[in-house]
């Protein structure tokens, strides 16, 4: 069947190739779904794949099949799965257990081993094929209506894990009534995480570089929530009026607003990063400054990083209830599809060159 692979270490080396199709007696204990790929979306972990600066191919083999946002339906299931059956629409999580205790406790997106397994970036294949086998304990299953958008399934679970870690910590108030958010970035998590802040009741700014009109700007601001562009005025400006932001979502992928946005956090507040920064930038910033506000204000910054199959399920009923309150809405978001595997070419280009590009995919079948 067919697949797209690269070679890790080597830059821009994506091909379509031919791999055996996988049997779901593969999967010890009868557990083994096969699952035919819908639909794979790529993100910019994709494109540092694609750029050789990350990932790894499974031991003893030069190539990884990558994509790790897939969308897919149940064909086949080993006799001791009861949790999903043919037909059904399954999302899989990424990250697959190591040695480490949080590991060995069912909860791989804590490891804190060195190394980590996750489908399609870190030494396991990943979606971007036209079927793959996994075990039913790593399954998500989906209602009907998200047929079409269950491809932003994964990038919502890091949305999910974020808020839900936020409000998991800020326990430690005893009370705590956040009103006001803001999120750093306007990208497909940036949106997502809007959408997410604002199906909790929340007041939310999402602050990121292009100027109105914008399409991005149009999507924040049909949640209700304030579009800023940094270009009009700086994160800390804004902050202030507002007396500071009781939770943060920082999705730019830049360090620099990372660090920013320690400064726009409201006392007992929380700053959660979600941006992976694989460069090597330095920074020269307002230390005392920035420790004194957060000694004196109880403030809370956390990072966060993959997602559990819990933040998957907690973002389906999300999904459900933004078709119902913004219909259309998420849909808005799918603005690149590519239509068949061997097309995988315009997928890279939409995550290098593109302009305007929310979310580009991979119609890997129409059904
Ligand atoms: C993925 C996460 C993963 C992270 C680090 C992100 O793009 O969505 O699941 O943990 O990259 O590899
Ligand atoms: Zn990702």
């Amino acid at each position: 069947m067919k697949a797209i692979a690269i070679v890790p270490g080597r830059p821009r080396s994506a091909r379509l190739t031919q791999i055996p199709e996988p049997t779901i007696d593969s999967v010890p204990g009868g557990r083994g779904v096969l699952v035919k790929v819908l639909r794979v979306g790529v993100d910019g972990t994709d494109r540092e794949i694609y750029e050789a600066e990350y990932g790894k191919a499974p031991e003893g083999q030069d190539v990884l099949v990558t994509g790790h946002e897939g969308l897919g339906r149940v064909e086949a299931v080993g006799p001791a799965v009861k949790e999903v059956a043919p037909g059904d629409l399954v999302v899989a999580t990424v990250r697959r257990p190591g040695k480490s205790f949080y590991d060995r406790l069912g909860y791989p997106d804590f490891t804190t081993d060195g190394e980590y397994y996750e489908r399609g970036i870190n030494l396991l294949n990943g979606f971007l094929a036209e079927k793959y086998v996994e075990d039913a304990t790593y399954l998500v299953k989906l209602p009907a209506v998200l047929r079409k958008v269950g491809v932003l399934m994964e990038p919502f679970s890091i949305v999910q894990k974020g808020i839900q870690q936020a409000f998991e910590a800020q326990r430690r108030l005893h009370v705590w009534r956040p009103a006001r958010a803001a999120v750093m970035g306007a990208g497909s998590v940036g949106l997502l995480a809007t959408l997410a802040l604002r199906l909790r009741g929340l007041r939310v700014t999402t602050f990121a570089r292009e100027r109105k009109p914008a399409p991005n700007a149009a999507l924040v601001e049909e949640l209700g929530a304030t579009y800023v562009s940094v270009q009009d005025a700086s994160i800390t400006e804004v902050a202030r009026k507002e007396d500071g932001y009781d939770l943060i979502f920082e999705a730019t992928g830049v360090s620099a607003v990372a660090f920013e946005s320690m400064r726009a956090v409201a006392k007992n507040g929380v700053l959660v990063l979600a941006s992976v920064t694989g460069g090597d930038h330095k920074l020269e910033v307002p230390a005392d400054r920035i420790n004194l506000e957060f000694v004196l204000g109880n403030k809370l910054m956390l990072g966060t990083v993959n997602a559990s199959k819990e933040n998957f399920e907690s973002g389906v009923r999300d999904l459900v209830e933004a078709q119902a309150m913004h219909p259309g809405w998420l849909d808005k978001l799918l603005t690149n599809p590519v239509h068949g595997l061997e097309n995988y070419e315009q997928l890279y280009q939409a995550l290098t060159t593109a302009k305007g590009v929310i979310k580009a995919f991979c119609v890997v079948s129409e059904d």
